[in-house]
């Protein structure tokens, strides 16, 4: 192997850190808790983790975590009724909705029913169009902990070939527009893009954002170039067929021996989206009282 293993675990404890060190001057200097409201409608295992997780690590840096659990059934209306008392509730800066929702609620118009200003998710059309702008925005967490990781180990982005695999609202194309505003030449690929392995081997920044296990083998990867792989696929692990492990879009082995570095799965971007989660909460906090954001937290 000859790639640098990028250490998102490492990265994401050091900007929990960063939070919690501006969380404390918001307390002290301004007798302000920042304050995250995460709603949870439904029980689906893997979201129940998540929020657990999320609201775990808000408390850990310092910062008062609001948990709402909705039985599967709620109605739209009830959610939208909650979001609305969340919008207006001074003591919360934060607003997630954790997703996806039940079949019988339209996730656009709730995503769209919070307060832009507390959407730390990015998700909020309003949010969407500032960032494709190019103007202060609240930036999707998990493009966002990328762009991090990408500037820790480059510096300057600028002038890079970068091509991101998938297009989703949430990942894909975000982390394009991100690393369009760091000057990189970007290329968004998808299931119809031709030659995807041609269109991979000219990234010097290549990011997989696509749900397939291991699709992208060690060959289409540029001789030196980063690969960030933002997959969580869980699959039966090969040694032992009652156990499962979790894999990444990329082929880790073989691009590790290819790539100058690499972000592995698990390890690498997931623990980086919940640290932004918490930076934007931060952020967002700071932005509603017109105090001066934590420096490198956002985009
Ligand atoms: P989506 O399913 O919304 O999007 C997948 C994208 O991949 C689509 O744009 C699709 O193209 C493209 N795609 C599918 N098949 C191919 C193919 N054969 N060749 C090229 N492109 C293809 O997924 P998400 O963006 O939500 O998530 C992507 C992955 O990232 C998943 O594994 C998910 O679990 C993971 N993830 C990880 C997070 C983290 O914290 N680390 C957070 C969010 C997601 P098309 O549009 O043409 O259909």
């Amino acid at each position: 192997m000859s790639a640098t293993i990028i250490d998102g675990k490492a990265f994401a404890g050091r900007v929990r850190a960063q939070v919690a060190e501006h969380v404390t001057r918001l307390k002290e200097d301004h007798g302000i808790t920042p304050g995250l409201a995460v709603v949870l409608v439904g029980e689906d295992p893997a979201s129940q983790v998540y929020v657990r997780s999320k609201g775990k690590q808000t408390v850990e840096t310092g910062m008062a975590s609001f948990e709402h659990k909705l039985d599967a059934d709620t109605s739209e209306a009830d959610l939208l009724a909650l979001v609305d008392k969340l919008n207006r509730d001074p003591a919360v800066h934060g607003i997630l909705v954790q997703l996806p929702l039940p079949g019988h609620m339209n996730s656009d118009i709730v995503i769209n029913a919070i307060d832009p200003a507390k959407d730390v998710d990015g998700f909020h059309i309003s949010n969407v169009g500032l960032l494709g702008t190019g103007q202060k925005s609240m930036v999707p967490c998990t493009p966002l902990g990328c762009l991090m990781m990408l500037r820790d180990h480059h510096g300057s982005l600028s002038g890079m070939n970068a091509v991101v695999v998938g297009r989703s609202n949430i990942v894909g194309k975000p982390m394009a527009q991100l690393l369009l505003g760091d000057s990189c030449t970007v290329t968004i690929a998808h299931s119809r893009t031709k030659d995807l392995a041609g269109v991979c081997r000219g990234a010097d920044i290549l990011v997989a954002a696509v749900g397939r296990p291991g699709m992208i083998p060690g060959d289409w990867v540029k001789p030196g170039a980063t690969v960030i792989d933002v997959g969580i696929n869980r699959v039966q692990h090969p040694e032992n067929p009652e156990k499962t492990k979790l894999v990444g879009d990329v082929d880790f082995a073989s691009a590790a021996e290819v790539a100058g570095a690499i972000t592995p799965v698990p390890g690498g971007v997931g623990p980086m989206t919940i640290a932004c989660l918490l930076a934007n909460t931060v952020t967002a906090c700071s932005r509603a009282n017109g105090l001066a954001e934590p420096e490198g937290l956002t985009a």
